[in-house]
């Protein structure tokens, strides 16, 4: 039986993770592009901006997006400070999002988890779309049973905006469920030069570092009597990220919740 055709509009579509999403809706038969959102190109055809073949408009006000596209859903893979407004957005004309920027606070997910209650609509925001990525963060989380003492490393290119990076923070929340918070190091311990030790969430420090040539890394580096356990994953491109926005496509057409996270998606 043949999948049902699942209209797609796409925010941040010139952008490096937003042309790699235009490219997988282009390549999936059962995915089709409505529409797409940006700052700039008011009702040029996306193939008149983008090496793409699709003739869907490019529109600079969403809501116009969504009353004259109709779509099932929305990628949104722009800012942090953008991605939350167009998620609201969405959620308010009936359109599913499948968000991959960083950034909503608890409150925030609070309220989009009331919207989508009352829209009785699905919502996937995954701060990591990298199937790999998830699965390193749940070994982490099955590590940190055995090992308490860790800290998280994560390697970004130097365009990013915000640190430490989502998946960092995921990662210390999702240790945070099986691990005691607890100080870690000598408890005397002085930063010489502020932020050495990194940034510290329950008590895991977590250090970024920004180079260009560095796509998206991470690795979760765990301490215990004469030993160490090294849990790494790397993103050697955006292309490792589109599998996981396939699935959350086809899954957000299931749910009628918001979903944070793609572990929770992935059983
Ligand atoms: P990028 O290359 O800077 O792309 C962002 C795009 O969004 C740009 O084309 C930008 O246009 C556009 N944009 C900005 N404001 C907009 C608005 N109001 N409406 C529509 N488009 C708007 O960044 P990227 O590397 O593709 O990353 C995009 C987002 O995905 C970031 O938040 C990043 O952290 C996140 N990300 C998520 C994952 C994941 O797996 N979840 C992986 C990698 C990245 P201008 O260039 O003209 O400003």
């Amino acid at each position: 039986m043949s999948k049902e055709t699942i209209k797609i509009a796409i925010a941040g579509p010139r952008g490096r993770m937003g042309s790699e999403a235009v490219q997988l809706v282009e390549n999936t038969d059962h995915f089709q592009l409505v529409g797409a959102i940006d700052i700039t190109y008011d009702r040029k055809k996306l193939s008149e901006v983008l090496s793409c073949h699709s003739d869907a408009l490019i529109y600079t006000d969403i809501h116009e997006c969504f009353t004259e596209t109709n779509p099932d859903v929305l990628i949104d893979l722009t800012t942090p400070e953008v991605g939350k407004v167009h998620t609201k957005i969405a959620l308010e004309h009936g359109v599913r999002p499948v968000v991959g920027t960083t950034g909503f606070s608890e409150k925030d997910l609070e309220n989009l988890r009331g919207l989508t209650e009352e829209k009785g609509i699905g919502a996937i925001i995954a701060p990591n779309f990298a199937l790999g990525a998830v699965l390193m963060m749940k070994f982490s989380q099955m590590a940190a049973q055995y090992f308490s003492d860790v800290e998280v490393i994560e390697q970004h290119h130097d365009q990013k905006l915000d640190a430490p990076s989502g998946t960092a923070l995921k990662t210390a929340e999702m240790i945070s469920v099986v691990r005691d918070a607890k100080k870690q190091g000598h408890p005397d311990e002085k930063e010489i030069l502020p932020g050495a030790r990194g940034a510290e969430q329950n008590g895991i420090r977590l250090h970024s570092v920004r180079l260009p040539g560095l796509i998206a890394h991470q690795e979760v580096i765990f301490g215990g009597d004469g030993q160490t356990l090294k849990i790494r994953h790397d993103s050697y491109n955006r292309t490792s990220f589109m599998s996981g926005v396939k699935l959350a496509v086809e899954q957000v057409m299931k749910i009628d919740q918001l979903v944070y996270g793609l572990e929770n998606i992935m059983e």
